[in-house]
Formats: structure tokens, C-alpha cells, sequence
């Protein structure tokens, strides 16, 4: 086995690198949170200068608007862009999820009006899934859609809709036959303009870390085009689940907490002495940890990279990474002492107020994406083998 990257994924690496460099002049200063709803303008400013390079989806499909990267230079590209705090803008939706369950379950008119959209950054997108009675226990939602027509009527409400202020597309899923049993009455709907759409409403829901993040969403008697269901009526669980395996190797999480180490050591090495002694050692083993997370990111891009996909080692790394990020800037804050809670509005906050910031953000962490306790199960039966508790 040999294990290295070689001189074209370095080239890669080089590229990417002296591009951001450029693109953003203060990488690294400030909050590395990749998916921060703040700076909003200058997201969207970064992913047009993305997308005139093509590196919106550098992995899509020539076709679909990528550039047909291997997994591992996507995994090369996306860990660079971490490490140097680049913005999401609402990549993880259009990139990571809608895009992908797009190119394997939608039609070709959905495909031709909705991919380049957002290979050109014109659009962002939200996901409508949970409900206040359906979060781990998805297939429970109750928002229902009636077919009328050629279009569906919707009324029901979503919740914890990150971005969905900031977006102008959503992709929900609704019940359709009340009657089936729950999986086999469900069905995926893209909702178009969600800003403009009659009976329709976003609420704001605030974070604990004082941050607008997600949503409240409201629907009352919101017609939307049959033509807007993605797959089959009654089957879109299945096309909601593709879009769960889209799963991420979390190799960004890694590269933003690798800055994040490094940062500390920076300001260990400046501070004083007893504070370095009482520092250090529990410094080197949370390095060490996050190396081991970055390999097992590592991992699923190799398994990718064979045509496979993953199944309980992407559990496995969403655990690692989840709950480790949230020991790095726990550790980070009470490092820095009584300084270490400033906010970065503060000015005299260390390192940029970037340790509150991302420790507060990194508790909801081991909650989306589905929870730790439903990837332990997953890891349990599918992993290990064993029976359902
Ligand atoms: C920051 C953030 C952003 C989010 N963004 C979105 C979004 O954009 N769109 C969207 O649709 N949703 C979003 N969510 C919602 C997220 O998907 C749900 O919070 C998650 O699925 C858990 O559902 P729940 O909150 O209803 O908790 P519940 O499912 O009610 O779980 C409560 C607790 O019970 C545990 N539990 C539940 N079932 C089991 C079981 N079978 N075995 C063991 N333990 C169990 C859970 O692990 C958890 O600890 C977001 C959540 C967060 C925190």
C-alpha cells in the first residue's frame, strides 16, 4: 500500500492555495466556520469567484457543470478551502446535497433549469425536512401535499431550516398519501422563489450562539407545479435518503480545527510560561486526535474513489470529527482564560473571538446530520452486525 499523495494532487494543492490566497486576502482572520450565515455579501462574492474558475463542483460531471475531479482532489480542494476559512454560501446544500440527487432522480428539464444555476452561484437553496414531530424519526412528517390540478397544494410547517432566509430555493419532503405506511407516502418537492410565493412564510429561530442560522417555515394552501416533484409520487423517501448518502468525508471539519490548533500553539508560544506548562501536552494529544480524524476522512474519499459508497464508516467518521471539534474549542476557550469568551464583535478578544464562536457552533454538531445516537445504530446493525435495540 503505498499512501502519498502524488505531484499532480500537490500541484492541486498549490493551485487551490495561491487562488485563495488571492481570493481571500484575510484567510484565516476571524471565525473559522465554514457555514456562518455572517458576511453574507461576501460569500456570495467568493462562490462568483469560484464559479468563473469552474470550482463550484469541481467533481460534478463535465456534463453538469463540474470539471470531473477525482474524490480525492475534491477531498484535496474542499480541505483547502477549510484550512483557509473560505465561506460556504450555501455550497453545502446546492453542492453536497440538491445537486447530486438532481443528476441520479431528476428529469432532464429539472436538470437543464436547476444544475447550471447552480454551477454559476445565481442560487441557493434550503432543505425542508425536519418538523417539530419528525427530526430523527423523519419518515413521522406530517406536511401534506394534494395533488390539484398540475400542481400540488402544500400546508404544513418545517423546522430548523438553515439558510432558508438566505435562500432562494427549497427542496422539502411532504406526505402524499396519508394512508401508505410512513416511507411509502412520501414524495420530494422543489419549491421555486420560496421568497415569493403566495401562503409561504420564513420565521427566524435564533441559535444559541446568538446567530440567525435557521428557520421557522410556514406553508398554507402553497401551490407548487407537479412538474416540481422529483422522482416518483409516494417514493421520495428513497430520493430523500439518496440525498442523505451524499454523505461528506467531514475532511473540512479537520483542516478549519488544524488552523484552529495551530492558532492556539501560536498564542501558547507567546503567552506566559505557566500557562504553556499547564497547556502544552493536552495541546499535542488534541493534534494528534485530529490527525486521526483526518485520515479517516481520508477513508471515505478512498472508498469513493473505488465506486463504492460508504455506509457505516461515514457514521464513523461524523461521530469522530463531531465530537472531537467539540473537545478542540472547549479545550480552546478555557485556554485562553476569562479572554477566551469574547465574541469577535469585541476587539480585544484573542485570536479573533474565532474560540466562543466555534465552540457555541460546534454543540449542534453531534444533532444534524443526524444525530450521534442514530449513527451509533447505524454503526451497530450495519457496522457490527448486530440486531435492532
Ligand atoms: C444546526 C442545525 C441545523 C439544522 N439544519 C436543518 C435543515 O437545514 N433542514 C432540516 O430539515 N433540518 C435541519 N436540522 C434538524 C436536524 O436534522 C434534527 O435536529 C435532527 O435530525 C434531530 O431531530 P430532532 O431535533 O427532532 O431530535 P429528536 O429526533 O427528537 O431527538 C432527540 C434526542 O433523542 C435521540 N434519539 C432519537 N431517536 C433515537 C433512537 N432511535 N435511538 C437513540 N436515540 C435517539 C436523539 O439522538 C436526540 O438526542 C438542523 C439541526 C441543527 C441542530
Amino acid at each position: 500500500m503505498e499512501f502519498k499523495f502524488t505531484a499532480e494532487h500537490e500541484a492541486l494543492r498549490k493551485e487551490v492555495r495561491d487562488f485563495l490566497a488571492e481570493a481571500l486576502p484575510n484567510r484565516g482572520v476571524g471565525p473559522v466556520r465554514p457555514t456562518s450565515q455572517e458576511n453574507w455579501e461576501e460569500q456570495i462574492a467568493f462562490n462568483k469567484k469560484l464559479a468563473k474558475k469552474g470550482w463550484i463542483a469541481p467533481a460534478w460531471p463535465k456534463e453538469y457543470g463540474g470539471l470531473g475531479w477525482s474524490h480525492i482532489n475534491q477531498m484535496i480542494f474542499s480541505e483547502e478551502l477549510s484550512y483557509a476559512g473560505a465561506p460556504d454560501g450555501g455550497r453545502v446544500f446546492n453542492v453536497g446535497m440538491i445537486g447530486p440527487t438532481l443528476i441520479v432522480h431528476g428529469t432532464p428539464e429539472q436538470k437543464a433549469e436547476h444544475l447550471p444555476r447552480i454551477t454559476n452561484a445565481e442560487v441557493i437553496w434550503c432543505q425542508g425536512y425536519s418538523e417539530p414531530g419528525a427530526g430523527s424519526d423523519l419518515a413521522s412528517l406530517q406536511t401534506r401535499a394534494v395533488r390539484d390540478g398540475d400542481d400540488y397544494i402544500i400546508n404544513g410547517q418545517k423546522i430548523w431550516t438553515s439558510g432558508g432566509h438566505r435562500a432562494n430555493q427549497m427542496f422539502c419532503l411532504v406526505r402524499t398519501d396519508p394512508e401508505a405506511p410512513k416511507h411509502r407516502g412520501i414524495s420530494f418537492l422543489l419549491i421555486d422563489d420560496i421568497k415569493n410565493t403566495p401562503g409561504l412564510t420564513i420565521r427566524p429561530l435564533i441559535n444559541m450562539a446568538n446567530r440567525h442560522h435557521f428557520n421557522e417555515v410556514f406553508f398554507e394552501d402553497v401551490r407548487v407545479p407537479a412538474k416540481n416533484l422529483v422522482g416518483e409520487e409516494n417514493r421520495g423517501w428513497y430520493v430523500g435518503m439518496t440525498l442523505l448518502d451524499f454523505e461528506r468525508s467531514g475532511i473540512g471539519t479537520t483542516a478549519a480545527q488544524k488552523r484552529t490548533l495551530e492558532k492556539l500553539a501560536k498564542n501558547l508560544r507567546e503567552g506566559p510560561a505557566d500557562r504553556r506548562a499547564n497547556y502544552r501536552t493536552r495541546l499535542a494529544d488534541l493534534v494528534v486526535a485530529n490527525n486521526v480524524g483526518r485520515y479517516l476522512g481520508y477513508r471515505i474519499g478512498h472508498i469513493q474513489s473505488k465506486g463504492q459508497v460508504p455506509n457505516y464508516e461515514a457514521s464513523v467518521v461524523k461521530i469522530y470529527q463531531s465530537e472531537l471539534g467539540q473537545r478542540i474549542y472547549n479545550f480552546g476557550v478555557n485556554m485562553l482564560g476569562l479572554g477566551g469568551q469574547l465574541r469577535p464583535e469585541e476587539p480585544r478578544a484573542p485570536i479573533h473571538g474565532e474560540l466562543p464562536e466555534s465552540y457555541l457552533m460546534s454543540v449542534p454538531s453531534t444533532i444534524y446530520s443526524g444525530t450521534n445516537e442514530i449513527q451509533r445504530n447505524i454503526i451497530a446493525t450495519r457496522g457490527l452486525g448486530l440486531p435492532r435495540g
